[in-house]
């Protein structure tokens, strides 16, 4: 691909996520600062820059861009927040988060997966994500509680302990339902009485599963 073709992909890349409704300029910004490339190895690399899931290692798939724009802005991320994804994947959405929040926790049940996105996180000079290895539904209880949490494998329902490591004021979001199936994507927000739910819009995600994997 020659550099006049990488450009007119990234633009179109752009003006696809702009017309599936990512709007916020924050978000717009981190999706442009954040080349979706070096997330993709082999095959499927020079699809980077479309607006589809594509495989990754492990059996896993990085997630639509239009995706990842849509629950970035559903989850209102300021400068401030302290955010755990659970499902790291690739990296991608992490590498996103990191542009507009404070710090990030990202946790996989693959080591694989973690391993290789530290790998880009360290290429790309991300030094404010931390990636962990770990069975993600119980969330991190070290570093709880945080402003933002988002869930990118699907639940059948919001993890009990992750809603318990939410701060009060705090925003979840979590596609859930059953696997392979449509999901509802859905937006949590804990009040000092209880919890306000906000189904958003159907996605299909991987499950969310017990215990580690085994790379
Ligand atoms: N956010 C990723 C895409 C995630 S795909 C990206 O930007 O590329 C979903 C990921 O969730 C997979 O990598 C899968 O291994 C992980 N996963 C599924 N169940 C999990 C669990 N219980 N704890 C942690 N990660 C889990």
């Amino acid at each position: 691909m020659t550099e006049d073709d990488l450009a007119t992909r990234k633009m179109q890349f752009l003006y696809a996520l702009r017309s599936r409704g990512v709007t916020d300029r924050t978000v717009l910004q981190a999706m442009e600062e954040i080349d979706r490339g070096p997330f993709i190895r082999g095959l499927f690399a020079e699809r980077a820059y479309e607006d589809m899931p594509l495989p990754i290692a492990c059996g896993q798939t990085i997630s639509q861009p239009s995706v990842v724009g849509l629950m970035t802005q559903a989850l209102q991320v300021t400068p401030r927040d302290k955010v755990l994804e659970v499902g790291t994947g690739s990296g991608y959405q992490a590498a996103i988060l990191a542009k507009i929040a404070r710090r990030v926790y990202t946790i996989d049940r693959h080591r694989r997966l973690v391993r290789e996105a530290r790998a880009i996180f360290e290429e790309l000079d991300l030094h404010t994500i931390t990636a962990i290895t770990s069975d993600g539904s119980h969330g991190l209880p070290d570093q709880a509680p945080f402003d933002r949490i988002i869930v990118t494998a699907a639940a059948e329902d919001p993890p009990g302990p992750l809603l318990a490591q939410l701060k009060v004021g705090g925003i979840m979001v979590v596609p859930v339902g059953q696997s392979d199936t449509v999901q509802s994507l859905i937006r949590v927000r804990k009040l000092e009485t209880g919890y306000e739910y906000d189904e958003l819009r159907e996605v299909r995600f991987v499950p969310l599963l017990e215990g580690l994997g085994k790379e």
